[in-house]
């Protein structure tokens, strides 16, 4: 990792009688990087620090949009570009509130932008059995993404068989992206980066009926026409809504069937005959109910902060304290409506920096003694990029490391890369302490 005197002069100082501007931003997915990206452009001097908690930059770029939709994280390589200039710095691998303190940020930056997601799937507040196997769609497509983090993964007893019949709740595009990546076969995920583990874990035999259930009317669903469009062009799958067809030419022998109903609202979810039971009632219709029986229940209905983030992040509130993106918002949003937020989050970084005089702050250099030996740079970053790419498995554009371990193994270029014949892995990094 550079450090803030090996990065070039601050003219802004002379603008700003003297003082560099140093920013800190807590969370390197699209809404921090976006806004890293709007600062430079509006303060090209400015001095920018991107703290994550992961040894990896680009929060859902990387772990959340799904695996079979290269060109949508395609983003990354713009969000690289930030990182490549001068004065913006990567510092992955830090985790803000347990690793380095608040205090330690608001104490050494003149400005600290919460840009830290919702890392929560929102649950769903109906009567359950404690016992069912109910997944969030967020943990399963972090999965599916190999996040080492994602909590499927650390089930005592593995991820588990979804069985052959699925419930999805929500009609959302993230419920289309579970409903797609379950319903895919093998040729269809070419030149895709899935944890190809992870999804013989969660599917080892096709899933072959996968309800989805909406509680609006169909007008009114979430999301995306394209994305249903897609998913009904998957070759082998069926998709009809409230019982009509989607395609005029429905797959003669479909291989997954996937039956989406609108304006059905659950009531609860029990163990039933070995099976898990969801029940539903009419919207604006209590007395009409109706039963489900499958294997398990995936729930799609939006993201919320997880229990770290309000405990560390819920109350702050400050004049040099920023929020963008879900932090803002209250919704997790999308690429462009993040870009957005950033803009508008960038201009008021930068209105109060300029409207008050600034002392100066120490930046990254006053938060080195606090930070753990195991930080990830820009340039550690690029080496895991590398490793992956180059261990790809034949048919994937990469093949992601699932643990920590071998993600700082890699950073450093030692371990897991020594599984890599022809791998160059250049100096080993001398990480910060
Ligand atoms: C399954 C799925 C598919 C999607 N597909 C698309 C798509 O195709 N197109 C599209 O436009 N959008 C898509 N989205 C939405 C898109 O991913 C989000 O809009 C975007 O990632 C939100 O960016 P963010 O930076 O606000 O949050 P995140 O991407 O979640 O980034 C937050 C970052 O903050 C870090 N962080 C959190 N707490 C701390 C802490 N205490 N200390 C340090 N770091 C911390 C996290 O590690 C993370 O890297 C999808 C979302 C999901 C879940």
């Amino acid at each position: 990792m550079r450090t803030p005197a090996e990065t070039a002069p601050n003219p802004t100082a002379a603008a700003t009688g003297g003082v560099p501007f140093r920013v800190v931003v807590v969370g390197s997915g699209p809404s921090g990087c976006y806004t890293a990206q709007a600062l430079r452009k509006g303060q090209p001097d400015i001095e920018i620090a991107v703290l994550d908690s992961l040894p990896t930059p680009f929060g859902l770029v990387r772990y959340g949009i799904a695996p079979d939709h290269q060109g949508a994280k395609a983003v990354s390589r713009q969000f690289e570009r930030v990182f490549a200039q001068p004065g913006v710095e990567f510092v992955g691998n830090v985790s803000v509130g347990t690793d380095v303190g608040f205090a330690s940020l608001a104490e050494n930056f003149h400005a600290v932008v919460l840009a830290t997601g919702l890392g929560a799937d929102r649950r769903l507040d109906i009567d359950q059995d404690p016992d069912v196997p109910i997944v969030g769609a967020g943990d399963l497509i972090r999965l599916l993404n190999s996040d080492p983090d994602a909590g499927l993964r650390h089930r005592p007893d593995g991820p588990g068989s979804l069985g052959s019949e699925v419930v999805v709740l929500g009609t959302g595009n993230v419920a289309v992206d579970v409903v797609r990546l379950l319903a895919k076969s093998g040729p269809d995920l070419i030149g895709s980066d899935i944890d190809d583990d992870a999804l013989r874990a969660l599917a080892p035999a096709p899933v072959r009926t996968i309800h989805v259930l909406g509680r609006c009317p169909s007008h009114l669903a979430k999301w995306d026409t394209s994305m249903v469009r897609e998913l009904a062009q998957v070759a082998g799958v069926r998709v009809s809504v409230d019982g009509t067809p989607l395609l005029d030419e429905p797959a003669a022998s479909p291989r997954t069937t996937v039956d989406v109903r609108f304006e059905r609202v659950p009531a609860s979810i029990r163990r039933h005959d070995g099976r898990v039971r969801v029940t539903t009632h009419r919207a604006g219709d209590t007395g009409t109910v109706d039963h489900l029986d499958a294997d398990s229940v995936v729930t799609a209905l939006g993201f919320g902060p997880s229990a770290a983030q309000l405990a560390r992040f819920g109350g702050l509130d400050a004049p040099n304290v920023f929020r963008v993106g879900g932090p803002r918002t209250g919704r997790l949003g999308n690429l462009a409506e993040n870009r957005k937020l950033a803009a508008d989050t960038a201009r008021d970084v930068l209105a109060f920096l300029c409207g008050r005089e600034q002392r100066h702050r120490a930046g990254l250099d006053g938060l080195r003694e606090h930070l753990p030996a195991s930080v990830v740079g820009f340039e550690e970053w690029r080496r895991i990029d590398d490793a992956e790419i180059r261990r790809a498995r034949p048919d994937r554009c990469r093949t992601k490391f699932t643990t920590r371990a071998e993600l700082l193994a890699a950073a450093t270029g030692s371990g897991a890369l020594s599984s890599i014949p022809s791998a160059a892995t250049g100096p080993t990094a001398t990480q910060e302490k």
